[in-house]
């Protein structure tokens, strides 16, 4: 038992890979399940979108990896996008997962401890993980059994021409890099068109319930929400105030509530003030700041609710990131370890 929730929608997790899959075309759309499912618990989500037929899986660190590896079905691949770092040959023959191999250094690695099944992450332009195209040159990559060829969009959120670039070269690169399966897009790559669906499409936070591009505000469909328990309820006087720094003072006489969730849970401090949940539809506006385990709210719409109540927080991802500078990536992996995760479907 706790006093924060977490509640995950499964039909609208697989609902949203459904569209994914089915928005990709010819291709297939695997799942970015890294940061334990952006925050939603990875074995969770992997094990949902096995169900509903997704077959390919992208975690970062090769830690991700193990607690995946014994959920693939036999015909599915787990792919770590990390690749191996110096020290982690043995991990990684032990979880079995693909590397995707992102260096020289890290091709040489894997030919040492007998290769095998791999992934390549060629960069396009994004400069930040990859081999450079320069390197490909001299047979750095002749022999290697290459499943996926990849390449990651930088701009794939925005109308920027910096996508048709990474396309380019992308297609070029596809005629030097004899692989399986050939794969570039993003969530909101997938949202380009054809010319970047190649394979497979590699979709993260739309699965998630982001909507990252406009065009997918009607496709995609929310999948967590926060409730919280009431810890305490008191009545102020006009006059007090509320909270660290007692940025907030009482008006009037007031009747306000204490909910046990604050920004260690990942409930933004920048909320202080302008943050809102509900309760039944009645709204209950954030009173001062937002402390770490603590916020406070105003039970003036509702003042039925006492100790021990349930409400829910007003977490719609685009109105969070545009009241906070945060991105919604960063929303909804800040949620915390607190939180009880309970799934619905
Ligand atoms: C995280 C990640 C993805 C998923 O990106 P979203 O923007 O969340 O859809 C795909 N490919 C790579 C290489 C990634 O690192």
């Amino acid at each position: 038992m706790t006093t924060i929730r977490l509640l995950l929608d499964g039909g609208a997790l697989v609902a949203n890979w459904r569209s994914l899959d089915r928005l990709s075309g010819s291709a297939r759309a695997g799942a970015a399940v890294k940061a334990d499912g952006y925050g939603f618990g990875a074995v969770d989500v992997t094990r949902r979108l096995l169900n509903a037929g997704c077959r390919n899986f992208f975690v970062a660190h090769w830690h991700e990896a193990e607690q995946l590896a014994a959920l693939m079905a036999d015909d599915a691949a787990l792919s770590v996008l990390h690749g191996l770092a110096p020290g982690e040959e043995t991990i990684a023959r032990a979880v079995g997962a693909k590397p995707v191999l992102n260096t020289i250094g890290q091709v040489a690695r894997w030919r040492a401890i007998g290769g095998g099944l791999c992934d390549v992450m060629i960069d396009t332009g994004m400069n930040r993980l990859g081999l450079a195209e320069a390197d490909i040159c001299d047979g750095l990559l002749e022999g290697l059994a290459i499943d996926l060829c990849m390449s990651h969009l930088a701009s794939a959120d925005e109308d920027s021409g910096q996508n048709d670039q990474q396309r380019a070269r992308f297609d070029a690169v596809r005629t030097r890099v004899s692989a399986r399966r050939y794969s570039l897009a993003n969530s909101a790559g997938i949202m380009l068109g054809a010319g970047y669906h190649h394979d497979l499409t590699r979709p993260g936070i739309a699965l998630y319930g982001g909507v990252v591009r406009p065009d997918m505000a009607d496709i995609i469909q929310p999948v967590a929400g926060i409730e919280a328990q009431l810890l305490q309820v008191r009545q102020i006087e006009a006059g007090d105030t509320v909270g660290y720094g007692a940025t907030f003072t009482a008006p009037q006489a007031m009747r306000i509530g204490c909910l046990s969730l604050g920004y260690a849970d990942g409930y933004p401090r920048a909320l202080s003030g302008i943050g809102r949940f509900t309760a039944g539809g009645r709204g209950l506006d954030v009173l001062g700041r937002v402390s770490m385990d603590l916020v406070c709210v105003d039970l003036g719409a509702a003042l039925d609710l006492s100790e021990g109540d349930w409400v829910a927080c007003d977490f719609d991802l685009r109105h969070i990131a545009a009241q906070t500078g945060l991105s919604q990536y960063e929303a909804l992996t800040n949620l915390g370890q607190r939180f009880e995760r309970s799934w619905r479907g």
